[in-house]
């Protein structure tokens, strides 16, 4: 049956009407760098492991799935340490779908959200999804947040819920653990600290999992989608006092990850080293990018994760343009003079800075 109304002809909730969905372009082109992913592949040996850990699942696809994933939430709890355990662990089909329970839990209508823009932009989606009202917040020079930047913000608008993401997407930019203790102890609300690309930040230092002991309105949450290179199979997860997992029992729907996800993940997280060997040939790609692009006159800003937002770009449209029609895609997030550019395999990297060489005539 073809189209017979549009959009605006339907019933919608009228706090719907006129938003715009998530719209990454999904183009095929041979350099793909515009959505964050790890472009290298998984291993061969891993991806037998998990086949085979699938296969054996499949033979019992009759019955659902254990509801409460406690195979995942051992696995997941023994990679994060921290003496974490299975009931500090929650997990969904990507971190956006943890973020998405939260939000039901959480926020809904009369309540609020407060993020710091420029910043993943499926937080404030989520956020029109769940009918959650988003306050934005504003950020220091170089999109860095001061604890008395984030404090000056809860206070002003009492929100419900904080979003800090750390590193930030799009910016790449760190937080420090002065700033979410700062924001945990200027709000009664809960705060979400968004840590998908905690695995390519600088080894040893300290993350937000550090400050869960004792603060049980803190939940950080991480994903296998970048450092995992596990985009596809979709697995997000949360750490957080285990009351956090009950009140999101409250609204996640029954059987919510199916069993061959969770063998899946199980399967992979047995094989961790070996899933983030490719971690610091991307910190390397990412920072030979950053060195590049300052060489060619852009003003690339200091990354903790696996992309590079960079400024100074005189028409960001057409030099996005201009890769696309060499076959390559990196992201154009409406920042004027910005583009951001997630790191590539080497091949992939060379060939994104060979064509910014080309393309650059200053
Ligand atoms: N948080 C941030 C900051 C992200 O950039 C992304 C993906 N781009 C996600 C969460 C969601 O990842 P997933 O749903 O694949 O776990």
């Amino acid at each position: 049956m073809g189209r017979v109304s549009s959009l605006a002809d339907l019933p919608i909730r009228d706090d719907l009407r006129g938003l715009k969905p998530y719209g990454a372009p999904e183009l095929k082109v041979a350099v793909a760098l515009n959505v964050n992913e790890n472009t290298h592949p998984i291993p061969e040996n891993v991806a037998r492991s998990i086949i085979e850990a699938v296969a054996h699942e499949l033979l019992t696809v009759n019955r659902y799935p254990d509801r409460e994933f406690l195979a995942l939430r051992d696995s997941l709890a023994n990679y994060l340490g921290h003496g974490l355990t299975r009931d500090n662990v929650w997990a969904a089909n990507g971190s956006n779908e943890v973020l998405q329970q939260i939000l039901q839990a959480f926020g809904g209508p009369g309540r609020s959200v407060l993020g710091f823009p420029p910043t993943y932009s499926m937080h404030s989606i989520i956020a029109a999804g769940t009918g959650t009202e988003w306050l934005a917040g504003e950020r220091d020079a170089d999109y860095v947040i001061s604890p008395a930047t984030a404090v000056d913000w809860v206070k002003r608008t009492e929100p419900d819920l904080v979003f800090l993401c750390a590193p930030n997407n799009p910016t790449g930019t760190a937080l420090s653990l002065e700033t979410i203790e700062a924001v945990y102890d200027a709000t009664g609300g809960i705060v979400v600290v968004d840590e998908a690309y905690a695995e390519f930040g600088v080894e040893g230092e300290e993350t937000a999992l550090s400050l869960l002991p004792g603060r049980e309105r803190l939940i950080v949450t991480r994903t296998m989608s970048k450092a995992f290179a596990f985009a596809g199979a979709r697995l997000g997860y949360l750490a957080a006092d285990p009351a956090i997992s009950d009140a999101l029992r409250l609204v996640r729907l029954p059987y919510h990850l199916s069993s061959l996800t969770q063998a899946a993940a199980v399967a992979a997280l047995a094989h961790t080293p070996e899933m983030l060997a490719m971690v610091d040939d991307i910190k390397s790609q990412r920072d030979r990018i950053e060195v590049t692009l300052r060489e060619l006159g852009y003003t690339p800003y200091p990354s903790a994760s696996n992309f590079i937002l960079f400024g100074n770009v005189p028409d960001s449209h057409r030099l996005f343009e201009q890769l696309l029609e060499r076959d390559i895609i990196i992201r154009d997030l409406g920042i004027a003079h910005h583009l951001r550019v997630s790191a590539g395999t080497r091949a992939e990297t060379t060939t994104f800075l060979e064509a910014m060489r080309e393309l650059t005539a200053r």
